[in-house]
């Protein structure tokens, strides 16, 4: 039989989302707290809902991709005696290890399957269906997570154990927020050096430099044509996000007692364009925070 979904959190990740799978013939019924965010999803021809508990409402399977451990530990509570024993729980969103193992503890106890399914990819592998999905969970759950998550997915890793999924999540984010800033810097550099952002682009990215934070999200805008850069950097994937999965994997860092320098200073430089006012801008703006920050300023 198919699952009935209830998919909770329509915003940059959650709209494509449920758009493949709605597409892909899933049975979902789609809520956010956020009109606009309701609304954009209704007309894009994917069924909403008034309400979670409209959402939730024959149900066997809730999919959440909400901002941060707190908005999903409070999905969850108000969600989990609403479903039917048995039913199974996916979490999207990129959540601290100790909420989401509380949430698998929780789901336990009203006797659901729960998984932690963060994702990489953005928000161009989400319209295309592309995400690399990390898996955390007991074996049966992943395996019925697999087929729901297969529109949406380019690659679904089964990482361990409850909570491994946001560990591959945070360890992957640190890297993306280390060679943001890296790419960042090189553009910034180049402009003073008399060197063309196409050409730095046509180099590093079939050179030793080349990652996804220049092929695939290249800060400047011309040499990708999807990067934020070229939409006056509208998120995408915004700062404050960027900001909140530093932190997380400096609290992760700091309980397993790892050092991560390189770590500690892109957290520390996200959270000052945070501060700054750039927390709604895609995490790309890192390179005009940059430019601000050298003596004489931009180009
Ligand atoms: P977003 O802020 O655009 O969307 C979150 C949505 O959740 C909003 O529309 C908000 O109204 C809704 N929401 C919050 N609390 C709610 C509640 N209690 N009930 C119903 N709806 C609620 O965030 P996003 O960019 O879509 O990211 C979602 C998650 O995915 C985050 O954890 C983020 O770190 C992660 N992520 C984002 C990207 C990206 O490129 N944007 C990529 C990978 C992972």
């Amino acid at each position: 039989t198919t699952p009935t979904i209830a998919f909770i959190g329509l915003g940059n990740m959650g709209r494509p989302m449920v758009s493949r799978l709605s597409v892909a013939g899933a049975s979902v019924r789609a809520f956010d707290a956020a009109p606009a965010a309701l609304e954009a999803v209704r007309s894009a021809g994917v069924v909403t809902a008034g309400s979670l508990a409209e959402a939730l409402n024959g149900a066997d399977v809730l999919v959440t991709m909400l901002p941060a451990g707190r908005h999903v530990v409070a999905v969850c509570s108000e969600a989990y005696p609403q479903l039917p024993k048995g039913a199974l729980h996916i979490d999207c969103s990129s959540i601290d290890i100790a909420s989401a193992r509380s949430i698998h503890a929780s789901a336990l106890q009203h006797g659901l399957q729960s998984v932690d399914a963060p994702v990489s990819g953005g928000t161009g592998g989400a319209e295309a269906g592309t995400l690399t999905f990390m898996l955390g969970g007991e074996d049966a759950a992943v395996d019925r997570a697999r087929p729901i998550l297969e529109p949406m997915a380019g690659r679904i890793v089964h990482c361990g154990e409850p909570g491994t999924g946001q560990a591959a999540k945070i360890c992957n984010n640190m890297i993306l927020g280390i060679s943001m800033i890296g790419v960042c810097e090189a553009f910034t550099l180049a402009e003073k050096l008399g060197l063309s952002h196409q050409a730095l682009f046509d180099v590093a990215s079939k050179s030793s430099g080349q990652c996804w934070s220049l092929t695939s999200y290249c800060p400047v805008p011309g040499p990708v044509p999807a990067s934020p850069a070229n939409n006056g950097y509208r998120p995408g994937f915004a700062s404050a996000l960027m900001a909140k999965d530093l932190g997380l994997s400096q609290a992760a860092a700091g309980d397993a007692d790892v050092e991560t320098p390189m770590g500690a200073l892109a957290r520390a430089l996200y959270d000052r364009l945070v501060e700054e006012g750039g927390g709604d801008r895609d995490f790309s703006g890192m390179i005009e925070f940059l430019r601000g920050m050298s003596p004489t300023g931009g180009e």
